[in-house]
């Protein structure tokens, strides 16, 4: 062929012959990696001129539906078949791990661990700048000055977010304790507040005995150790011990008159003879 003459580009394949029949080739090789777990022929797949991958079943435990796959090929104008390329590869119904995920999409709470680090984004919506204050107006930020306080505060979304999941768990009005409560928080004794736009609705729980101690609760939350479910009596029959508040002693005379004569009219008094 000079340099001058054509070329023609094929671009319909045929299946090669020597490829398509170099079945053995191709499962012994698919054997040198995965030893026993090769198993029966599942077909071929052309794949171009002179190339052809041949399919093997995958036997091993915990590759259900997976397959081997052993590309073969033949260079041009040569009889020997040689393998290019084996891999181990997942079918329709292939057991698979999920779909890759970035941390910040896998993480859930409960996962940080001691001396952990949770990078927080500079543009996470749940956070504003403080300089732009925090839309709630029970938490002034700006009172310290810019560069004084907090670089950023809960921003409405956030605030918004964390009330939904507050209130929507264990620490809200819909859990069974909640429902099996005398009373509601708002009305214990044990209910701290929170400050700001969030303590219309949320507060610290500071009973020792209580479940939520230390937690933040819904004021329409409760619990059986609220502080007027039960209010201890006095015993019947103890007689709490008197106390003598000398400030409060209010001196009084015994007699019914100033010493001398009894007026004229005046009931007489007992000598104290009987
Ligand atoms: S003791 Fe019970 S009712 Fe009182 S604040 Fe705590 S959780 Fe609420």
């Amino acid at each position: 062929m000079s340099k001058n003459d054509p070329v023609t580009v094929t671009t319909a394949t045929r299946t090669d012959a020597q490829c398509a029949a170099a079945v053995q080739l191709a499962r012994d090789a698919a054997r040198e990696v995965g030893g026993e777990f090769v198993g029966d022929p599942l077909g071929m797949r052309g794949e171009g001129e002179r190339l052809v991958t041949h399919l093997f079943a995958s036997t091993q435990p915990g590759y259900r539906g997976w397959h081997w796959s052993v590309t073969v090929a033949r260079a041009p104008r040569a009889k020997v078949v040689t393998v290019s390329e084996i891999a181990l590869l997942p079918g329709d119904g292939a057991v698979l791990a999920p779909a890759w995920l970035p941390w910040s999409e896998r993480l859930r709470p409960g996962d940080l661990g001691v001396g952990d680090l949770i990078p927080t984004a500079p543009d996470d919506d749940r956070l504003a700048p403080s300089y732009v204050l925090s839309d709630d107006e029970g938490q002034p930020e700006n009172d310290l000055g810019i560069g004084y306080g907090r670089v950023r505060v809960l921003s409405r979304l956030g605030r918004d977010e964390l009330s939904d999941r507050w209130y929507d768990s264990e620490a809200g009005p819909e859990s069974p304790m909640a429902k099996a409560a005398p009373a509601h928080c708002m009305s214990c004794g044990f209910y701290v507040a929170l400050s700001g736009a969030l303590g219309r609705i949320f507060g610290a729980c500071s009973n020792a005995f209580a479940p939520d101690d230390g937690r933040i609760v819904s004021a329409d939350h409760g619990c059986g150790a609220h502080s007027e479910a039960l209010v201890e009596a006095v015993p019947i029959g103890i007689v709490p011990p008197v106390v003598l508040d000398d400030g409060e002693l209010e001196l009084v005379s015994t007699a019914a008159h100033e010493p001398g004569s009894v007026e004229d009219g005046a009931e007489t008094e007992p000598f104290g003879h009987g």
